[in-house]
């Protein structure tokens, strides 16, 4: 923080942590309630993680955001916030990549039969009927759930090394939480029987989102607007600030500082609604949180993430959406193809491939410079056989920190930790979001906890820790 301080002079009001989807979201909500309030940001743009970048006219996720809410108060924000005509309904593909071999995903049974051959098959299904006999006994961890749903050779095949990837930690050590947000209900049987009915017989909607809105020029596209229209009704957005020390007494927040380009600012606060990562909240209490709680704040971790997106030709990319990499020969997890979610995205006759790294802060690919990663992507591409280097055009790294909530074994009991000293010592703080909450979630249940703590802080008593936006929807299994 540098040395200048200020005490703003707006009165007392609700502080907004982030300006990401969470943040923006109770930010315009408490603005169509008639209230005003300030949201501080610690980066210089908006969206979070929801972001969408921009590089030279190129526009790209961090990852690919699919906008899909089984949640009608969600989608009708959405709705609001843009015009129909900046959707675009797209079709989704997607294949997971596997010993060589394009695995349609969703599964359909005569491309798996085909690619993994008919012995295969057969030890596929034998494997599975054996573990339906014999069950793992541990089944709290992602290992042990996932191949009791499928067998240990799908298992082996499917679901580990990719897993692997993205946790950087053995599935054996993350919770089963995981495996059950995103694969819920669906087993080996399960995903059979849906590849062989027709669709309108299927009920179970696991994996099998096939289409999707999208903002045509990104995710960031819905927070720019947002942001927008947050400033119209008089509230203020201020970039460059880091919220850093919540001054509490008496069981409630009364103040916030961040640290801005101009030095320390300090903000009267009625409330706060905080989307930033928990552990950080709970570490800048002032006076200090209790050492238990504080000693599960640094408990709870996070997994990084970086994008190196590289320019190609539009017919040397792929017609799907994205690929996942199920194969330990390069550290590539995902690849996307920009131009397939959206036109708008790219520049003309060229498309834009996004190969997404799962890594820690400070570890090797992290600490590599940008030149060191491109040429490192260009070179995995050519051996997944996927693109050859002589066609890529230029390249560009994005890279985000603390992009996945890690479900390790404790994380639960640390997060119930710092809620009940946030219950009981700040009560008036309301956490909400991805890392707000620690959860692994999607832009839904972060839109879907802010409007509800907006909510509270107009009165009502909504339990924000119980809301499930996943009751009805899933994703994909790799995801
Ligand atoms: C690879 C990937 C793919 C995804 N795909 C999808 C998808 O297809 N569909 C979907 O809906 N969702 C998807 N998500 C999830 C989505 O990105 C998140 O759910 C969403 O961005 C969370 O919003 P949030 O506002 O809770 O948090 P964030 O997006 O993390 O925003 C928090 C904001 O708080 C700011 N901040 C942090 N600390 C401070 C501080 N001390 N002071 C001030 N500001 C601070 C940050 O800079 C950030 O702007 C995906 C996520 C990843 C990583």
């Amino acid at each position: 923080m540098k040395e200048s301080s200020e005490v703003n002079t707006r009165e007392a009001e609700p502080i907004i942590i982030g300006a990401g989807p969470a943040g923006l979201t109770a930010a315009y909500q408490i603005g169509k309630a008639g209230g005003t309030t300030t949201v501080l940001e610690a980066d210089s743009v908006v969206g979070g993680i929801s972001r969408t970048a921009e590089r030279d006219g190129w526009r790209f996720d961090i990852g690919g955001h699919r906008f899909f809410t089984k949640v009608t108060a969600v989608s009708d924000l959405w709705h609001e916030i843009l015009d129909s005509e900046d959707f675009l309904l797209r079709p989704r593909m997607s294949r997971i990549y596997y010993d060589g071999k394009f695995y349609d995903y969703p599964l359909k049974a005569t491309n798996a039969l085909r690619n993994l051959g008919i012995w295969e098959s057969i030890l596929c299904v034998l494997s599975y009927v054996w573990i339906r006999i014999n069950p793992p006994k541990d089944q709290t961890h992602f290992e042990g759930w996932t191949a009791s749903r499928f067998g240990w050779r799908l298992y082996g095949k499917f679901f580990k090394t990719y897993t692997e990837k993205v946790w950087g930690i053995p599935p054996s050590e993350l919770q089963a939480d995981w495996a059950a947000q995103r694969i819920k209900n669906l087993s080996l049987f399960k995903a059979v029987i849906n590849a062989v009915l027709p669709k309108r017989n299927q009920k179970d909607i696991t994996s099998l989102i096939e289409e999707f809105e999208y903002p045509k020029f990104g995710p960031g596209m819905m927070w720019e607007k947002c942001h927008d229209l947050v400033i119209d009704q008089g509230n203020e957005v201020l970039f460059e600030h880091k919220a850093e020390k919540f001054i509490h007494e008496n069981g409630e927040v009364v103040s916030v500082t961040a640290s801005g380009p101009d030095g320390s600012v300090t903000f009267p606060a009625s409330s706060v609604i905080s989307s930033m990562p928990l552990p950080h909240l709970l570490q800048a209490m002032d006076p200090p949180a209790s050492s238990e709680a504080l000693l599960a704040a640094s408990s709870l971790t996070f997994r990084d993430f970086l994008t190196v997106a590289l320019i190609v030709p539009e017919d040397k990319g792929f017609p799907d959406n994205w690929i996942y990499i199920h194969s330990g020969d390069v550290e590539v997890g995902r690849v996307q193809n920009f131009g397939q979610w959206s036109p708008y995205l790219v520049k003309e006759g060229r498309t834009c491939l996004g190969l997404e790294y799962f890594v820690n802060i400070g570890d090797k690919l992290w600490n590599s410079s940008d030149e060191d990663l491109i040429n490192q992507g260009i070179h995995e591409l050519q051996v997944l056989g996927l693109v050859d280097p002589e066609v890529i055009e230029g390249g560009y790294v994005v890279r985000m920190p603390r992009a996945y909530p890690m479900y390790d074994n404790d994380y639960q009991k640390n997060v119930e930790t710092i809620r009940s000293w946030l219950d009981t010592h700040a009560q008036n703080v309301y956490p909400v979001g991805r890392n707000g909450m620690h959860r692994y979630n999607n832009q839904d249940h972060s839109m879907l906890t802010a409007m509800l703590s907006v909510e509270n802080i107009f009165g009502a008593s909504h339990d924000i820790w119980q809301v499930n936006v996943e009751e009805d929807y899933h994703e994909e299994i790799a995801k």
